[in-house]
C-alpha cells in the first residue's frame, strides 16, 4: 500500500535553516531557530552541564540498566519542585506525581493521549491564536480537535486580553485550555498578573482544565521563581492541571550528544570508563500532574505509567540525570541559575540593541514590542512579504509569520539586521 503515500512537506523551521545552510553569502543571518546561540552564534553547552557530564562519566555506579517506567523519582521530584515550588501547598498535600517524558513534546504528547483517553469525550483544546506550530499537530494526532483563543492583537502589538477572555468565556464547559507558562512562542508577549487573574476566573467559572506548556523557565526573565508564576497562581486558585517542562531551553539539552563533539573529551573518556564510541541521547521532559486529592494523584501516576509502557516503556536516561544532578546539589543549582542569566542576560542585551539601532534609523512603526516582549523570540509584526524580501535581498532567515529568535541576533550582525529591516519597512 505505500504506493498511497504521498509525499509531505518538510516541516517549515527545518527547511529554513536548511536554506540558510546552503546560503554561501557571509552576511547571512538565521532568526528562525528556535536554539540558544552564544554571540558567535555557536551552540552553547552550559558550563555546568559540563560539569554534570564529567561527573557523570566518572561516575562508575552508572549502567545502561532500563529505567523506572516513570523516570527515576529524584528526577521527576526535583522537577516538579521546580516548577511548582518547593512550598507549593500541592506538595504539602501529597497531590503532586510526575513521568519523565521525552523532552517537552513528549510531556505534551503523553499530556494530550491522557486527556483523550480520560477527559470529557468530545472536548476540545483552545490553543492560543497564534501557538508553537506542533500543539495542533500533537492534539490532532491523538485525536483531540482544537479551536483557537484571539492572543496577538496586531494593533498593540501586544495580547488580545479581551478576544481571549471572550473566547473562553464562548467555550464548552470543561474545554482543555493550553496555556504558555511563560515566553510564550511565537510572540514574546506574557499575560500580567492581573490578567493571569482574569484568565483564572474565567477558567474556574468555565471548569476548564489548565493545560501549561513550560519550554522556557528560567530563559525567559532570567528568573526561575518568577517565570513559574503563572503555574504557582493556579495552583494557589485550587485548579488540577498538567504541567509540560521541557529542559531543553534551559539547560540547553536539545538533542543528542556524541563523539564528533566531544572532541578533546574523547580521551579522558577512554581513560576513565573504557568506552570508545558515546552516543547520549537527551531529550529531557516532564509532565507534572497537580490533583485535587492525594489519592487522584496515585491514580493518575498509576494510568500514566500505563500509557508510557505502551509508548515508550522506560525514558532515556542521560538528559535526566544531568538534570537530576544540577537540580538536586546546592553548588551546581546556583551554577545553573548563573548560566541562565548569562543565556537570558545576552537575549535581553539584543533586544535592547535592536531597538535601540531601529530608533537611532528612525525606522517607521513603533519598536517598543521588541524590548517589552519576552523570552528568545520577538514577534516582530514584519508581514510575510517584507520576510521574502529579508530573505532575497539580505540573506536573513526567519519564518514567514516575521517571528525571530533573538538567539540569532549578535553584537556583530545586530546592526545589519536593523539597517534589513529598516529597508524593507520604508519601501
Ligand atoms: N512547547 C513550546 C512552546 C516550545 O517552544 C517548545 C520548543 N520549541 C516545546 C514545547 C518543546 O520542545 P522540546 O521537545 O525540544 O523540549
Amino acid at each position: 500500500f505505500f504506493q498511497e503515500i504521498p509525499q509531505a512537506a518538510p516541516d517549515a523551521i527545518f527547511h529554513l535553516t536548511a536554506q540558510y545552510k546552503a546560503d554561501t553569502d557571509p552576511r547571512k543571518i538565521n532568526v528562525g531557530v528556535g536554539a540558544y546561540r552564544d554571540d558567535s552564534l555557536k551552540p552553547y553547552i552550559l558550563p555546568v552541564v559540563k560539569k554534570a557530564d564529567a561527573i557523570l562519566f566518572n561516575d562508575e555506579t552508572l549502567d545502561h540498566e532500563y529505567q523506572p517506567i516513570a523516570g527515576q523519582k529524584s528526577y521527576t521530584t526535583a522537577a516538579a519542585k521546580l516548577i511548582l515550588g518547593a512550598d507549593s501547598p500541592a506538595f504539602v498535600e501529597d497531590r503532586v506525581v510526575a513521568v519523565q517524558t521525552i523532552s517537552g513534546t513528549g510531556a505534551n504528547h503523553t499530556a494530550a493521549a491522557f486527556l483523550k483517553k480520560y477527559h470529557k469525550q468530545g472536548a476540545i483544546c483552545l490553543l492560543s491564536k497564534p501557538t508553537w506550530a506542533n500543539h495542533k499537530a500533537i492534539f490532532n494526532n491523538v485525536g483531540i480537535e482544537v479551536a483557537e483563543y484571539p492572543y496577538w492583537k496586531p494593533s498593540t502589538r501586544g495580547l488580545d486580553l479581551e478576544g481571549m477572555l471572550g473566547a473562553l468565556e464562548k467555550a464548552p464547559e470543561q474545554s482543555i485550555v493550553l496555556l504558555h507558562a511563560c515566553a510564550h512562542n511565537p510572540t514574546g508577549v506574557d499575560p500580567t498578573k492581573e490578567q493571569w487573574q482574569q484568565i483564572a476566573d474565567v477558567m474556574d467559572k468555565k471548569k476548564h482544565f489548565p493545560f501549561f506548556d513550560c519550554a522556557y523557565q528560567g530563559f525567559a526573565s532570567g528568573s526561575l521563581d518568577q517565570d513559574a508564576w503563572a503555574v504557582r497562581y493556579f495552583v494557589q486558585r485550587g485548579f488540577e492541571m498538567f504541567i509540560c517542562q521541557s529542559f531543553a531551553k534551559n539547560f540547553g539539552l536539545y538533542g543528542m550528544y556524541g563523539i564528533p563533539e566531544i572532541g578533546s573529551w574523547t580521551g579522558m573518556i577512554n581513560l576513565t570508563t573504557g568506552l570508545s564510541c558515546l552516543f547520549l541521547g537527551e531529550r529531557a521532559g516532564n509532565l507534572t500532574v497537580v490533583t485535587r486529592t492525594a489519592q487522584q494523584a496515585q491514580h493518575v501516576l498509576s494510568q500514566l505509567e500505563i500509557l508510557q509502557r505502551s509508548e515508550i516503556s522506560n525514558p532515556p536516561a542521560y538528559g535526566s540525570r544531568i538534570v537530576d544532578l544540577v537540580l538536586n546539589d546546592k553548588a551546581l543549582y546556583t551554577e545553573w541559575t548563573e548560566n541562565l542569566k548569562t543565556m537570558s542576560g545576552r537575549i535581553i542585551e539584543m533586544r535592547e540593541r535592536l531597538f535601540e539601532k531601529l530608533k537611532q534609523l528612525e525606522t517607521p512603526g513603533t519598536w517598543n514590542h521588541i524590548v517589552d516582549q519576552i523570552g528568545m523570540f520577538s514577534f516582530t509584526g514584519l508581514t510575510a512579504p517584507q520576510v521574502k524580501v529579508l530573505k532575497e535581498k539580505y540573506h536573513i532567515y526567519m519564518t514567514e509569520n516575521g517571528r525571530i529568535s533573538m538567539a540569532g541576533l549578535s553584537s556583530k550582525n545586530v546592526d545589519y539586521f536593523a539597517e534589513a529591516i529598516n529597508d524593507v519597512v520604508r519601501n
